[in-house]
């Protein structure tokens, strides 16, 4: 069944099931009209790798001229080099033709604020309804927009990163580094970010082709060929993004993959070590960063889930620094939304710095296992399930802002239901594995139909 799907944060979907050319420019138009067509202050289009990309970016173009925006283009970028661009050129928004770590035969387009932030609620709802009910503003011949081709937009990115660490210091270094960028939109730009901090950069599936070399998630078992690249060159690190290098993992000077809860960790206490000021994660990102805010005596605000809520919780609150366990690691002073490059320029400063190795900084935080699940959810409706876990945790302390999340002295448990799928996904971390492996598993009783 062709599917689509059409949230307030864009649009997914299989190509050529249900997401295609016409889709893309009918969004085009939606986002034009909503941000006022000509007296829009234009919008910034970027696409990553994937075959699919310029397709769907030419369309979603023409809905933007259609719209009587003006476009302006920046081929292929991060979507955080695309947030960056937004900003820089002023723009009223900005769109990334991406389906993120999706496979391959996915692709979509997610839509960025003149902020350079996920767009709000507000303005994702208007979006949407406005595509929903085909509700365009289509300008006269003479009143189409104009569309602009902005070269070199990666540099404007890597030049934020490259002001709000000390490269001087990282740069004497001489870093080795390897890097695996999944054949998607970051290659290029974290290249030449490596290489402007002085780093020997040894890069795998660096091609931006769209192909993805590996599995397309920076988690531990996509990362084999990065790991033996670490060990191969003598690398202090390697870095792993995501196809479109919002998320950042690690590999360790020995060749281990670290596993992603750790990038934001590692941040945060690197932050915490030059400034004081509180930090905000989403409700599912590990315990190891509410004892890096603990050591530090700063606040950890909590959000639920999205990385609209915890860059809004970074904005309100103030945060030095705030991310997802997912290796999405936000630094206000670049741009509002997750970031891999700076994400990688923070771990160098951290390793420069200190004059220590990865797997030292890794080796003293606190150690915790965390076991994620899905399980489908057949006839059951997900309040049913998240009650029935409410009543069978009922020491707890309970936090139902985002389903239901439940902390104990030696861990937690976070169940929520997903927004695109008709499964629960059960997060839970412990001091002990099998400690969070007992509780994933009443929850996915609980979730079974009976019989
Ligand atoms: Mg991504």
């Amino acid at each position: 069944m062709p599917q689509l799907i059409v949230s307030i944060s864009g649009i997914r979907g299989i190509v050529g099931d249900g997401l295609g050319p016409a889709e893309a420019r009918a969004f085009g138009l939606a986002f034009g009209t909503h941000l006022g067509g000509p007296e829009g202050g234009g919008v910034v289009l970027g696409r990553d790798t994937r075959p699919s990309g310029p397709m769907l970016a030419e369309a979603l173009k023409e809905g933007f001229l259609r719209a009587g925006c003006r476009a302006l283009d920046v081929g292929v970028l991060s979507t955080p080099g695309v947030a960056v661009a937004v900003r820089h050129l002023g723009a009223g928004g900005g769109a990334v033709v991406t389906a993120s770590h999706n496979p391959a035969a996915y692709n979509g387009i997610k839509l960025l604020s003149s902020s350079g932030r996920a767009l709000s609620r507000e303005d994702g709802r208007a979006v949407r309804d406005r595509f929903q009910r085909r509700a365009f503003t289509e300008v006269s011949p003479d009143a189409i927009g104009r569309g602009e081709t902005v070269l070199d937009a990666a540099r404007i990115h890597v030049e934020r990163v490259l002001a709000v660490v000390d490269a001087e210091r990282i740069r004497g270094r001489r870093f080795r580094v390897a890097l695996d960028p999944v054949n998607g939109a970051g290659g290029a730009e974290m290249v030449r970010l490596l290489e402007s901090l002085g780093c020997r950069v040894h890069a795998i599936n660096v091609e931006p082709t769209g192909e993805f070399g590996r599995g397309p998630e920076p988690t531990p078992e996509n990362l084999a060929d990065l790991a033996e690249a670490v060990c191969r060159h003598g690398a202090a690190v390697g870095f792993a993004l995501d196809p479109d290098a919002d998320r950042l993992s690690l590999v360790d000077e020995t060749g281990r993959p670290v596993g992603e809860e750790y990038t934001l960790a590692l941040v945060c206490r690197h932050r915490l070590s030059q400034e004081r000021g509180p930090l905000a994660a989403n409700l599912s990102t590990s315990r190891m960063l509410d004892e890096v805010a603990e050591a530090a005596g700063v606040t950890l605000y909590r959000t639920p889930v999205g990385e609209l809520n915890v860059a809004e919780a970074i904005e309100r609150e103030g945060c030095l620094i705030g991310g997802e366990g997912n290796g999405g690691v936000i630094d206000p002073r670049v741009c509002p939304v997750r970031d891999g490059l700076v994400g990688a320029a923070l771990v160098l400063e951290m390793m420069a710095t200190s004059g220590r190795p990865l797997s030292e900084h890794c080796s003293d935080l606190p150690v915790y296992t965390m076991v994620k699940e899905k399980a489908p959810l057949g006839d059951a409706e997900a309040s049913e399930v998240l009650e029935a876990v409410r009543r069978r945790f009922p020491d707890a302390r309970l936090d139902e802002r985002d389903g239901v999340y439940l902390a104990w002295e030696d861990g937690w448990l976070h169940v929520r239901a997903s927004n695109t799928e008709p499964i629960l996904r059960i997060i839970a971390e412990a001091t002990e594995e099998h400690t969070a492996r007992s509780r994933v598993r009443e929850v996915m009783n609980l979730a079974r139909p009976p019989g």
